[in-house]
């Protein structure tokens, strides 16, 4: 297996928060201004706290149905991503990939979605 995607987000120089997606106007936690945050590279790799199974929605892409997954990141941020697969269950270990797609407009983009580890 590759190495998981790594992606930026912030980390307050006061507090030490981690926050992804980064924080464009300061810290939530302390309210440190955004010049005391520093940029902060996290591993796409973290376990699911939630899960849900999407079967209709308003978009043509992605096509349903998919795995919507609640992820805590070792590094300690929670974000909703598009867990790959059937069977994933809240604590299953999961690392993202980047995946070739379209946007609502039919242009192409990467996207991170997360897949259990076995
Ligand atoms: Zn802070």
């Amino acid at each position: 297996m590759t190495d998981p995607p790594v992606m930026v987000g912030h980390r307050c120089a006061i507090c030490l928060r981690i926050a992804f997606p980064p924080d464009p106007y300061g810290c939530e936690k302390c309210g440190a201004l955004a010049t005391e945050l520093d940029e902060f590279e996290l591993e796409a790799k973290g376990s699911v706290r939630a899960v849900a199974t999407v079967h209709r929605h308003h978009h043509p892409s992605p096509s349903t149905p998919f795995t919507v997954g609640v992820v805590e990141l070792v590094a300690g941020p929670v974000l909703k991503a598009i867990v790959e697969g059937e069977a994933v269950a809240v604590g299953d270990s999961v690392i993202g990939v980047l995946v070739d797609g379209e946007d609502n407009d039919g242009n192409p983009v990467v996207d991170l979605h997360f897949q259990v580890v076995t």
